[in-house]
């Protein structure tokens, strides 16, 4: 089986790129490789791309580009965010959660330990959504705060109202940062009206290239570059810019809002269907996370009863031609473990597999990756399945 004839529902981790966006960005592969800094006209061919996607993403936000920093990816954003409001903002407190993404979670641990803030950890309810009303007292009690609270989390798809988060942060005169890593190019954001001081996101993750994100910083807020070195970014970045990156981000967002809610309405159809069948067919199957309408239409994840087999899950169904990604509970003493599941469900046993899906997977597929499950569970006769 060739790659191209594979499964792919690892969609969280990263996308496929958009054969249109390989297309946008082959030009300044091929012929415009001028920097963007040079004021020559090879320079200013590169300058105008670069400031071209600037104003495309900010159109599709309702934001001004000034107000957009390309980074070399969500990671970085999400540590500019953090690092650079501790710094610059007099922040000293930071609440968080403990499920955010390691890029947020490594960061906050790392302030809490150099004692720059103090760090406040939010509770979470059952399904890992953010507890307002304990939010809430967190804030009353700690001012000069910094909220940083994703808005999708990328293991479970469990989602936070933005909205209210921003409301709350704002009342209390908090800085308010979103990781939207999962959510941008699959929701509608209007920066005009959303109460969020800065959000980060990454272009892999919506069929653009990888190494390619950015921090949206709403005007006003007086950050200084987290990387020194150049001018570049209107002082907030130094280092010559990702033209072909930043061109791919560009287009990728464009197919992205150009028919979001076709691909809303497909991707959700398959989830669904996924869920129905695994319920109607798989005895004592679970859901890590919230599985209803409000939770990130593109991520399931799956709790497999623990019978022996569940755990070669993965490993069969990579034999099968299926990529997904998995991950058990921090406690169970494994280091490669979900801090994720760990914080939400502790040392609980199953087999945890994460589908995640894009717009450009069938039904046919989500059909074959159940049937597949099916028989590597032992539950129907069928394929050869690998006990070792
Ligand atoms: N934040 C979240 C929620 C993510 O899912 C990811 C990617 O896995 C990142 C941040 C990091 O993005 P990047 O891969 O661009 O560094």
């Amino acid at each position: 089986m060739t790659i191209m004839e594979r499964t792919y529902l690892d969609n969280a981790a990263t996308t496929p790129i958009a054969p249109e966006v390989v297309e946008a960005m082959l030009p300044y592969m091929r012929e415009h490789f001028g920097n963007p800094s040079s004021i020559h006209a090879h320079g200013r061919r590169t300058r105008a791309a670069v400031e071209q996607a600037r104003r495309t993403i900010a159109q599709l936000l309702n934001c001004s580009p000034g107000e957009i920093v390309f980074t070399s990816s969500g990671t970085e954003a999400d540590n500019m965010a953090l690092l650079c409001a501790v710094r610059d903002l007099g922040v000293q407190h930071v609440i968080s959660s403990p499920t955010e993404h390691h890029a947020i979670e490594h960061t906050y641990q790392e302030i809490g330990r150099q004692g720059r803030a103090q760090v406040h950890l939010v509770r979470l309810d059952g399904e890992g959504r953010a507890d307002l009303g304990h939010l809430e007292e967190l804030l009353r009690k700690h001012s000069k705060a910094l909220v940083s609270l994703m808005h999708a989390n990328n293991e479970i798809g469990t989602r936070n109202d933005l909205q209210a988060v921003g409301e709350l942060s704002r009342a209390n005169g908090a800085v308010f940062h979103s990781d939207t890593v999962q959510t941008m190019g699959h929701y509608r954001f209007d920066l005009q009206q959303l109460p969020v001081d800065m959000i980060t996101a990454s272009a892999h993750k919506f069929h653009g290239p990888k190494g390619v994100g950015f921090l949206y910083l709403r005007s006003g807020l007086a950050l200084k570059p987290m990387i020194q070195g150049g001018a570049q970014e209107r002082n907030m970045r130094g280092g010559t810019e990702n033209v072909i990156g930043i061109v791919g981000l560009a287009k990728a967002m464009e197919l992205a809002y150009a028919d979001l809610e076709a691909h809303q309405r497909h991707v959700q159809g398959l989830k669904q269907h996924m869920i129905d069948r695994l319920r109607a067919e798989v005895p004592d199957v679970g859901f890590n996370g919230d599985i209803g309408p409000d939770a990130l239409y593109t991520v399931l994840n799956v709790r497999f009863p623990d019978d022996g087999r569940a755990e070669m899950l993965i490993y069969n169904l990579d034999i099968e031609g299926i990529s997904v990604s998995g991950g058990s509970a921090c406690s169970s003493g494994s280091n490669t473990g979900s801090h994720v599941l760990g914080a939400l469900y502790g040392d609980r046993p199953g087999a945890n597999i994460r589908f995640s899906f894009s717009r450009y997977n069938t039904l046919a597929e989500v059909d074959r990756t159940v049937d597949i499950l099916l028989q590597v569970l032992g539950i129907r006769e069928g394929a050869s399945v690998r006990n070792a």
